[in-house]
């Protein structure tokens, strides 16, 4: 069990968790983006600074060493997720980019006219869009799979929808806005039962849940960097050796080539041909750090920690009789609710008054909204840095709230 006094020593290891005035900074935001620890902004402070040089191409010795570790950062990522090898690590921007590269790359060459692709209710923008460009582009169609009664992915409703002609099944492993964790080794049995690949957007739960490829047993799997205590700027897209030997470059240019010449250049083999341009490489080190202290905290312990916030706040918000609560009982550290009379907005405004970040707004999935009924819900997620005084302090603000809209 993680106590307070183990989350204040955790809290004291991220300086972003403290107002400009010296305030605690209650911070409820974790699913849109984590604070990061010092162990992370010192490995991106020595990367950028002491040991910087470009990778892949130096002579030098620094250039050899950071070479070293952009590649270790890359073998840490692999076991993170429990990948059989590194060469099924792609370096990418973040999830957008994966699920952008996969749509693509992949979609491109094998989707025609007639096949579907099959969503979910509850994805986010980014795990729809990339799908409806290239549906557009082949002429595919895609499908939605609807949500249970307590908003998870329904995944009886999946079996009775999916056909031969569905190439791709991609939804969320766990929900932005409602934590909702998806059955995702039921999934890829589903999905491969009609010889579809599975996308998993790890988004949310690759912060909070351990991971194991072989044992998911999906096809593609992304994930990024700075939702898992991580930088901006980087993530990973996870794809099987084989899919990924098949699938043509994303984006051309320097780093991903075997040969170049005016009439024709070839590529180099996955994971490199998917990494066009010199990379982030400062955000990649920062990366490995990262993970290398999320991990350290057993990524069990954090599940349970954060499902059991969730759980403890979605019971004290049930107790108010005004307020109207959206997903399943069990979350993932994601609590999306409704005060009623009060817009979201305005509830995230006054709780920052008080010194509560949360997230209040569509949360990048307007088809989910559309499916709640609301045109926005107001949303706590936790971190491993999150305890109860945090949960205490939004109570004590949505009282307040309360209270000023009578
Ligand atoms: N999928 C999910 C479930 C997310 O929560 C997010 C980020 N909110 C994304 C995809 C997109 O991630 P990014 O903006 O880092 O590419």
């Amino acid at each position: 069990m993680v106590t307070t006094a183990d989350t204040l020593s955790r809290k004291a290891q991220f300086p972003g968790l403290v107002t400009p005035a010296g305030d605690v900074w209650h911070y409820l935001d974790t699913a849109a983006t984590a604070q990061k620890p010092q162990a992370v902004i010192d490995a991106m402070t020595d990367a950028m600074g002491r040991d910087y040089a470009t990778v892949h191409r130096g002579v030098y010795s620094r250039s050899a060493d950071m070479t070293l570790a952009y590649e270790a950062a890359r073998r840490r990522a692999a076991s993170f997720i429990g990948a059989r090898s590194e060469n099924e690590i792609v370096f990418v921007r973040g999830a957008t980019e994966a699920i952008n590269l996969v749509a693509q790359s992949w979609g491109g060459l094998t989707l025609k006219a007639g096949d579907r692709i099959m969503l979910s209710q509850l994805e986010h923008h980014s795990n729809i869009v990339p799908w409806q460009m290239i549906a557009q582009q082949t002429g595919a169609e895609i499908d939605v799979c609807p949500l249970t009664q307590d908003h998870r992915i329904d995944l009886d409703a999946l079996e009775n929808m999916l056909t031969e002609r569905h190439r791709i099944v991609a939804l969320a492993h766990v929900s932005n806005v409602l934590g909702s964790i998806l059955g995702a080794k039921r999934a890829a049995k589903l999905a491969h039962a009609v010889g579809a690949k599975l996308l998993l957007d790890g988004c949310q739960a690759a912060p909070r849940m351990r991971l194991d490829m072989a044992e998911l047993d999906c096809d593609f799997y992304v994930l990024s960097a700075h939702k898992l205590y991580g930088p901006t700027g980087v993530g990973v897209l996870w794809a099987r050796e084989e899919l990924l030997d098949a699938m043509p470059p994303y984006q051309g240019g320097g780093a991903m080539i075997d040969t170049v010449t005016f009439e024709k250049s070839t590529y180099a083999p996955p994971p490199q041909r998917f990494e066009a341009g010199t990379p982030m490489i400062t955000e990649v080190i920062a990366l490995h750090a990262a993970i290398d202290y999320t991990e350290a905290h057993d990524m069990e312990r954090l599940f349970a920690h954060e499902s059991a916030l969730a759980a403890t706040l979605r019971d004290e918000l049930r107790a108010m009789n005004s307020v109207r609560l959206f997903g399943p009982d069990t979350s993932a550290g994601i609590v999306s609710f409704e005060m009623d009379g009060v817009h979201p907005h305005d509830l995230g405004t006054i709780l920052d008054e008080e010194n509560v970040a949360i997230r209040a707004g569509h949360h990048c999935a307007q088809p989910l909204m559309a499916h709640l009924g609301v045109p926005a819900t107001a949303r706590a997620s936790f971190g491993l840095y999150s305890d109860e005084t945090d949960i205490d302090a939004l109570l004590r603000g949505i009282e307040r709230t309360r209270r000023i809209f009578g």
